[in-house]
């Protein structure tokens, strides 16, 4: 058997110990791991809201659910309800989850949008389990043996940011990840081909190394300064570039369980509750808005008494060219960033580090599989940025500088040949696997006003009472199960997830 690879991660935040956790799990023996973190810059301390696809990392990992959510103050999430986007006064949710049923293999949207055509009033929310429990306030595991309306959802966190990594760690720790307490002050590069060796910290001590993952956050220690790689900036499509962070006092009554977006004048806020406080922060353009003005804007805004004052976090838009450069892979904040609006960042962070244990290399670096991660990389980041830029783009709302520049902006061509299927046929760009399929883009669509010109021919077949009288059944069926679904916090305590604040 050959030397574990020397595995040097920089940076003790969500995707140091998401990465150290996964490298000590799935790649004992092979992997030789050591994190280095300095409590005195400290962590990033925001990424509340996350996906569903972070409870098959955690279940890998071998995690207890019950146990995760009870360190972390974790609550449910079915989806995220956004409010004002569209228009002023409208809202809608874009759920972990299916509408409808297919019929015959058209999508259920095709015979919604016929219906509709044909006088139906429902709104497509009426046919989704996720988006009528999340308004309920009500949460249920769909049963393992359920039909497919039954388990046509999933369910993601919302939790303390400053409590996953600290749990990872001890989970990194048991199995045999060295933490250095340190500050790293110094990179010694091999003079031929570029890669690091060794770094240096504050107390002069050494660590030699073959794989170094940078995850120093927006410092981006050895990606941006050793490594120099370059960054691509898309901050002309995202301009959001600060967040003004406000912690608050839970309000009396129940927990919601999805995460809320509301669009404000300069940006959007978000709001998660979780089991002993509400996270909210105002996502904001200082090109349109003021730091001092936002912070009055989230104080004006939020619903719980304040625990502490705003802190306003800076960011821009965009990823590096190349994630992994050398032998220095990027992982989190260090690789790039796409404001939290629909909170992909945890997500990011986790697809690159599963994309780094299937191409984990020997201490020879194959380029084949540095390009191929990198390939991997900026798939998932393009996809999620088009995503995100359709949130602002498709909008009537011209009350501010703001969303007259957004709704108006040149959109990357990508995108732009997404909206035009859409808007001619109703169809989605398909793609077997990653972030944002079928519902999500539906979601968006319709909740922000953006209706096709028609719907698919073969949504056409059965007869208007045949087709009236199904999706009769679907609602009801839908309320039906909604009603029989304890409420979000008894089903926190029910799962024995309820922590101690
Ligand atoms: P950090 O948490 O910043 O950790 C960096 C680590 O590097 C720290 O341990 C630090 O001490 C260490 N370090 C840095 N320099 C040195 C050095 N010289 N020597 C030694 N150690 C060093 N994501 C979501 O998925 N959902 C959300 O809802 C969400 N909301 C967000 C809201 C805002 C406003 C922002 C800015 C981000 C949000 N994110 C969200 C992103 C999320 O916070 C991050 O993806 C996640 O926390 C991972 O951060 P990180 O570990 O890369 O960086």
């Amino acid at each position: 058997m050959t030397d574990p690879v020397r595995v040097v991660i920089v940076g003790g935040g969500t995707a140091g110990w998401m990465t150290a956790s996964a490298l000590a799990r799935f790649l004992p023996g092979v992997a030789d791991v050591r994190l280095i973190e300095s409590e005195e810059i400290g962590i990033v301390g925001v990424g509340e809201a996350t996906l569903p696809h972070l409870r098959a990392f955690l279940q890998r990992l071998g995690i207890d659910e019950a146990e995760m959510m009870r360190a972390t103050n974790a609550t449910f999430k079915l989806g995220i309800d956004f409010r004002d986007f569209g228009k002023i006064g409208e809202r809608y949710v874009h759920p972990f989850g299916a509408y409808g049923v297919d019929l015959a293999g058209v999508g259920f949207h095709h015979y919604w949008l016929r219906a509709r055509e044909e006088g139906l009033r429902h709104s497509i929310e009426d046919y989704s389990l996720p988006i009528m429990a999340a308004r309920a306030n009500r949460f249920a595991f769909p049963p393992a043996d359920g039909d497919f309306l039954a388990t046509s959802y999933g369910w993601a966190y919302q939790f303390d940011a400053t409590r996953l990594a600290p749990m990872l760690r001890g989970y990194s720790e048991a199995r045999g990840v060295v933490r250095t307490e340190g500050r790293v002050t110094g990179v010694e590069r091999n003079g031929e081909n570029g890669d690091v060796t060794q770094l240096v910290l504050e107390s002069g001590k050494r660590v030699a190394g073959d794989l170094f993952i940078d995850c120093s956050g927006f410092r981006a220690l050895l990606i941006g300064g050793a490594m120099d790689a370059a960054w691509e900036d898309w901050s002309r499509w995202l301009p959001c570039d600060r967040a003004a962070a406000l912690p608050t006092q839970s309000m009396p009554g129940a927990i919601e369980p999805y995460t809320r977006a509301t669009a404000m004048g300069a940006g959007w806020r978000w709001h998660i509750p979780l089991q002993h406080r509400v996270g909210n922060g105002y996502v904001f353009s200082s090109s349109f808005l003021s730091e001092d003005a936002a912070c009055d804007a989230i104080l004006g805004a939020v619903e719980g008494t304040p625990l502490v004052d705003p802190r306003v976090l800076r960011f821009r838009a965009g990823r590096r060219r190349e994630s992994w450069v050398g032998n220095v892979v990027s992982i989190g904040l260090a690789s790039g960033f796409l404001e939290p609006l629909e909170s992909t960042s945890i997500h990011l962070a986790q697809m690159a580090v599963m994309r780094l244990i299937e191409l984990f290399p020997e201490r020879q670096i194959d380029p084949a599989d540095r390009a191929a991660f990198n390939a991997t990389v900026d798939y998932e980041y393009d996809r999620v940025r088009d995503f995100l830029i359709l949130h602002y783009h498709a909008t009537t709302r011209d009350d501010s500088d703001f969303w007259n520049h957004v709704r108006t902006m040149e959109l990357p061509d990508s995108l732009a040949g997404k909206l035009e299927l859409w808007r001619e046929s109703g169809r989605i760009e398909q793609y077997g696997e990653g972030l944002f399929l079928e519902p999500s883009w539906i979601a968006v669509y319709l909740g922000q006003g953006m209706m096709p010109a028609r719907h698919d021919p073969r949504a056409d077949n059965p007869s208007t009472p045949v087709l009236a009288k199904a999706l009769d059944d679907i609602s009801r069926t839908i309320r039906e199960r909604v009603d029989a679904m304890p409420d979000h916090e008894a089903a926190i305590r029910a799962h024995g997830a309820w922590g101690t604040a």
